[in-house]
């Protein structure tokens, strides 16, 4: 889970990335950070924290150039380190490039243990830096070539923007598992994770990165190469389910639009006879206007966000329980008093944060509470980048609706269908990476798999 964002052809190339990464801060938190060039010389500047307290006027005036590649890391578990802060800068052969990845490799250990015997030494924990070793070792054969030849052998998610002292260059894994798109601003172009960071810098999307494409931006234009063929496409349904910006599109379809059809679809399934739909904000706000307008129920706001909940905050005293989730939440007493209500959300992982929030639900008056969730129940990992917990910890992969109606203490629980899902999605069902509900991988994962793997050597 990370934002990745790349400029070329813009004088203010850095202020331009700043905006981009600013408007992809969701998806990632830890850190940001940027490499800008002016055509010979690459300066960069990385470190922890969110896009705002990390770039100050001061420091992009430190980065003068037209192309730049910026990178917003969303933090699993441990390593919270600069040294792990994107994008990632080598000077190899006398050519400096920086590299932006979004995504998780399957084989980036295996790699790594390959390379490693053959003398490679290694400077961070991250499965990126396999990608920028291989793109060294065939360097030779000049960029296009080498980029080819390393999608040859990794495996897994990758949206990737490379910057070199004088291009630009994105590519994606064949599957198309992560979004990618290209725009364009001020005859310059640009390249992020998601449309709504180009719309905040006025840019006009033009089209996706395709997947198993290779696209270079340069003093040419664009030339796209054909990088690795797939079979199939696999995007991560859950990218329009919880993770991307409801006003971005992506895989060619504007999210908020998708998930107000999950609610539409647990409408279908599930038509309820309460008072009122009320979302658990922000995440199952589209969803639950789906329902409520399906259904011709009342929506209401009956738990308020409060929108200034800082990653850090001072620890509350120890009687005070639950209290990083009542921070973020405080429910509507007079909306909720006495009534019988349908809270909509978008997914269950852990069920922890569910359980807190519908009690406190309950302490602010609700009589009958029943859940909605917009997505099936998750019940195997994810592989390809997305931040779930080990099944261990997937409350689903554990455990019965009925089971986890109980822990989360609910009148009634309903979960959408692997069907319903499928028929938001236009029915297209092949088209995406289903992994987290069924447990079909569409890319096999290297034995042993496991993400903390690499963070080992922290
Ligand atoms: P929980 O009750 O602990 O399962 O948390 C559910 C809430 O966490 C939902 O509102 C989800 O939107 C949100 N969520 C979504 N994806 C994740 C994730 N990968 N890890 C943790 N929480 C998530």
């Amino acid at each position: 889970m990370c934002g990745i964002f790349g400029v070329f052809g813009h004088k203010e190339a850095a202020k331009l990335t700043y905006f981009g990464l600013y408007a992809l801060q969701h998806r990632g938190q830890e850190s940001a950070g940027m490499a800008v060039s002016d055509g010979r010389e690459v300066r960069e500047y990385r470190a922890l924290g969110l896009v705002p307290d990390v770039f100050n006027e001061e420091i992009l005036s430190r980065l003068p150039g037209h192309i730049a590649v910026g990178h917003v890391r969303y933090s699993t578990t441990g390593s919270t380190t600069v040294k792990n802060a994107q994008p990632f800068c080598v000077t190899h052969g006398g050519c400096t490039l920086a590299l932006a990845h979004n995504g998780n490799l399957v084989n980036a250990y295996e790699i790594r243990r390959e390379l490693e015997s053959q003398g490679s030494i290694f400077q961070t924990t991250m499965d990126s830096e396999v990608i920028v070793h291989l793109l060294a070792k065939a360097s030779r054969k000049g960029i296009v070539e080498a980029i080819r030849e390393a999608m040859g052998i990794i495996r897994g998610a990758y949206s990737v923007i490379l910057l070199l002292p004088d291009k630009l260059i994105a590519f994606r894994d064949p599957y198309g598992f992560r979004p990618l798109c290209l725009g364009m601003v001020n005859g310059g172009y640009v390249v992020a994770s998601e449309t709504c960071a180009l719309d905040l810098i006025q840019a006009q999307y033009l089209r996706d990165i395709e997947p198993g494409e290779i696209l270079v931006i340069d003093e040419n234009g664009l030339s796209s190469y054909k990088g690795m063929e797939s079979a199939r496409r696999a995007h991560c349904i859950f990218e329009f389910i919880y993770f991307a910006r409801p006003d971005s599109y992506i895989f060619g379809e504007n999210v908020y639009a998708f998930r107000k059809h999950l609610g539409e679809g647990l409408a279908r399934e599930n038509p309820l006879e309460v008072d009122f739909v009320m979302p658990f904000p922000d995440s199952g706000n589209y969803a639950a206007i789906g329902y409520a307008q399906a259904t011709g129920l009342p929506f209401e706001m009956g738990v308020i966000r409060n929108h200034y909940v800082g990653r850090t905050f001072i620890q509350p005293s120890a009687g005070m329980r639950d209290f990083s989730v009542r921070v973020k939440l405080n429910p509507v007493k007079e909306i909720l008093r006495g009534k019988k209500v349908a809270v909509v959300d978008d997914s269950l992982v852990r069920g922890t944060t569910s359980r807190t929030r519908v009690k406190a639900i309950r302490e602010a008056g609700a009589h009958e509470i029943y859940m909605l969730i917009s997505c099936p129940p998750i019940r195997h990992p994810c592989f390809y980048g997305i931040d779930f917990p080990t099944p261990g910890e997937l409350i689903a992969a554990k455990h019965s609706v009925e089971e986890i109606r109980r822990y989360l203490e609910l009148d009634g629980l309903y979960y959408l269908s692997l069907e319903g899902l499928i028929s938001a999605a236009g029915g297209e069902g092949d088209k995406f990476c289903l992994a987290c509900f069924t447990g079909e991988y569409p890319v096999p994962v290297e034995r042993g798999f496991r993400k903390d793997i690499l963070e080992k050597g922290e």
